[in-house]
């Protein structure tokens, strides 16, 4: 029944009621260098294998992208990366000076739970997926620029919605921008590498690209605009829009909390803005089948429901593919949804008009449907992600370490010490358990 649906899923994409041609689905972002698919089997559809590159291959790609002195079209991933440092420094900071167990509390709170919600409630849930819909008139529009600034400003609606949705028209295919084979680096540099739109569109195809944001308040480029500067958003509307956010929100808690307070949130922003690049490729699986019997009921895609995601920020990612449209993701009673209960206040208050919810549907098709059978019995390595875990503990080990050592006016240098010492213990753990999975996997396999 899936596998039909999926063919006729093929032939053309509909979203919020319009159509667009697979044709265009498959050629509307911007292919890396090294391709999407093998040389072998280049444009043949949904039979082309990916093409894997490797890790110099994916950096050297990332740095060309990101150079926006290179090359002006490359503004918008150089603002990603930009802002995804200069946050890093913050975070930093805070870390290193501001730290206590009330603002850790907040940090955590902000980082997972603020920053995870808010962004499922507009970018994925509305700017993407039009699951729900603003009341008409002002306090409507209002609602709309309030949610869409609820928290500090990191993704560029351009950045997730096209792509977004070439990812649910071609899951687990090449052209997939995560795709999960293609390994977490190729999914952790994603909005530089595969994320960007074409820039060789014709006038016809870049505004069919360019209405798929035609619900969002921004500025959306003409198409000589679109021509010189290669993005729908434009510099001019997008940059100031960015600082103005950024700056709201420093002065907003540093009136409740000062410079710590102001600074421990926007640290917190930047470290989900970094882990987040990691949850499309944890929540396919990492590359393998590991639906589980009575939490994951649409085997179409790699697609899992991951309770930690799932209950801080409503992306229970299996049921999402199942009924991408629904306003609500979590189905089963355990599964929370914090972004669904927003919407439904907002919808209390009159702000939101109209929403899609579709529990019954998915009640319906879990009553029918029959038990998943795991296609493989290889055993999943313990946590998620765990090599960038290495690599983020062992950066973060070092920057310890140089406010320590290099730092003069460092004012916690033993608690920067110890700090260190728990990334590397965090590395040491980290490598031992990878070498150890790895090890019983080649074991199995014999
Ligand atoms: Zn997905
Ligand atoms: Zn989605």
């Amino acid at each position: 029944m899936e596998v039909v649906l999926g063919a006729v899923l093929i032939s053309i994409y509909t979203m919020a009621g319009k159509h667009m041609s697979m044709g265009l689905i498959r050629t509307m972002l911007a292919e890396p260098s090294y391709g999407w698919a093998t040389k072998e089997t280049k444009g043949k559809g949904a039979d082309a294998k990916i093409y894997v590159p490797t890790w110099p291959e994916i950096i050297s790609e990332w740095c060309k992208n990101i150079n926006v002195f290179a090359d002006r079209k490359n503004w918008l991933a150089a603002y990603d990366w930009s802002a995804t440092f200069a946050l890093q420094f913050i975070n930093f900071m805070f870390w290193s000076w501001y730290i206590s167990p009330k603002l850790l509390c907040a940090w955590f709170l902000y980082a997972m739970v603020v920053m995870g919600s808010s962004n499922t409630l507009w970018i994925h849930r509305y700017a993407t997926h039009r699951a729900y819909q603003f009341s008409d008139g002002v306090f409507g529009s209002f609602a709309k620029l309030l949610v869409q600034n609820l928290t500090v400003y990191l993704v560029p609606e351009e950045v997730y919605v096209p792509s977004h949705h070439v990812h649910h028209a071609i899951p687990d295919q090449p052209g997939d921008p995560y795709h999960p084979d293609g390994g977490a680096l190729y999914c952790f540099l994603a909005d530089a590498n595969h994320q960007q739109i074409n820039r060789n569109l014709n006038e016809h195809d870049y505004q069919q690209v360019s209405d798929m944001l035609d619900h969002v308040p921004m500025y959306r480029n003409t198409y000589e605009q679109y021509c010189y500067w290669g993005t729908i958003s434009h510099p001019a509307d997008l940059l100031p829009r960015i600082a103005a956010n950024w700056i709201g929100h420093y002065f907003f808690w540093y009136m409740i909390g000062g410079h710590p307070l102001a600074c421990c949130i926007l640290g917190a922003a930047g470290f989900w803005f970094l882990g987040i690049r990691t949850f499309n490729f944890d929540s396919h699986g990492q590359g393998e089948d590991r639906h589980q019997e009575g939490v994951d009921f649409y085997p179409v895609s790699s697609s899992i429901n991951q309770f930690f995601p799932g209950t801080v920020a409503g992306e229970w990612h299996n049921n999402h593919h199942m009924f991408p449209r629904s306003a609500r993701s979590g189905f089963l009673w355990w599964q929370m949804d914090i972004p669904f209960a927003a919407v439904r206040v907002l919808n209390v208050f009159g702000l939101v008009s109209s929403f899609n919810d579709d529990k019954p549907k998915f009640m319906k098709r879990v009553k029918d449907s029959q038990p998943l059978v795991k296609k493989s019995d290889e055993t999943p390595l313990p946590f998620d992600s765990r090599p960038m875990t290495s690599i983020g503990s062992i950066l973060w080990g070092a920057a310890f370490l140089f406010s320590c050592c290099f730092a003069e006016h460092s004012f916690h240098k033993d608690a920067n010490l110890w700090l260190a010492l728990i990334c590397l213990v965090l590395v040491v753990v980290d490598t031992g358990i990878i070498a150890r999975a790895i090890e019983k996997r080649n074991s199995k396999q014999q």
